[in-house]
């Protein structure tokens, strides 16, 4: 299928968007999509590399849910609802699924509540590279939620389970936390203070906040919520896989009470930690090991590269 084609068919399969979706007055066609909003917008975009995201001749569902679904574990992150999202593809000239993958990215889109607007598609030799780029809105009332908000004092705060994403398959499979996202903002207020969703790894991504909001966090290794392999590995060295990345669990520091449930979609919500202060400003989380020992929140975890574990 070529371009035009392919442009044809993303075109047909969105009409009347602009009917069904209330904030696209105009959808794919045109050179830029026309929307309404709030004052204010969240915005983000992501890239999913062959190779690197998901493996060559992995299903093209599949790839789709994940190239949609990291943008969303992103607006989600910062408290908010998705609105549209924009979608790119540079696609090896030999794929013949260009057509199906749209389609389904565009059915993720709705699945979680945005119209997909518009885009733009290239073939080339190589590998495929696709980008979706989400556009948000921060919560009413608790508005977006950032990593530099934490506060001494503060519990740290996980959804779900940690590790083992690429071997379970989760990391094409994850589901963003939207709801929860929403739910904490409702429950929690002004006292959800700093949040991030988890794709390089719990120390990193944790260490983020701890740096961007000129604190520390200290994680307990013994209160990790690990995923069904990390229990078997056991709790000496299984934590160790809370550093794989790509969970897309959201981990947040709060203050006062925070419900270990989310009721709406049941997911777990575990206190792993404490936010203390810092006297190092690049050192922004620490794992505290069960004998009272600290290590680096970015090492003992896991290498994709090599797959052995890093420093
Ligand atoms: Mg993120």
């Amino acid at each position: 299928m070529n371009e035009r084609k392919l442009l044809e068919h993303i075109y047909a399969r969105s009409a009347g968007m602009e009917a069904e979706n209330r904030p696209v007055l105009v959808g794919p066609g045109d050179d830029c999509a026309l929307v309404t909003g709030a004052a204010e917008h969240l915005l983000t975009v992501d890239q999913l590399v062959e190779g690197v995201h998901f493996t060559t001749g992995t299903d093209v569902e599949l790839i789709a849910r994940k190239a949609i679904a990291r943008s969303v574990s992103d607006i989600a992150a910062c408290g908010g609802t998705v609105q549209v999202c924009l979608a790119t593809g540079a696609i090896p000239a030999a794929y013949e699924q260009a057509d199906e993958l749209f389609d389904a990215m565009r059915r993720w889109a709705a699945h979680w509540g945005t119209p997909l607007v518009g885009g733009d598609i290239a073939r080339i030799d190589g590998s495929m590279v696709l980008t979706c780029t989400m556009i948000g809105v921060p919560h009413g009332a608790r508005g977006a939620v950032l990593r530099s908000g934490a506060q001494v004092g503060d519990g740290v705060f996980v959804t779900g389970a940690l590790g083992g994403s690429f071997q379970t398959g989760m990391h094409l499979r994850f589901e963003p936390r939207l709801k929860e996202s929403a739910w904490l903002c409702d429950v929690l207020g002004n006292g959800l203070h700093a949040m991030i969703d988890v794709s390089d790894g719990l120390g990193m991504d944790a260490g983020r906040i701890g740096v961007q909001s000129g604190v520390r966090l200290r994680l307990w290794t013994d209160h990790l919520p690990l995923c069904d392999l990390g229990e078997l590995k056991g709790g000496k060295e299984g934590w160790k896989m809370v550093n794989d990345g790509e969970d897309h669990e959201l981990v947040f520091t709060a203050s006062g009470d925070v419900p270990d449930q989310c009721p709406a979609t049941g997911t777990r919500i575990s206190r792993i930690g404490e936010v203390v202060e810092s006297c190092d400003a690049e050192q922004g989380c620490v794992f505290v090991l069960g004998d009272g020992s600290e290590v680096c929140g970015d090492e003992g975890g896991w290498s994709h590269a090599t797959g052995e574990a890093g420093q």
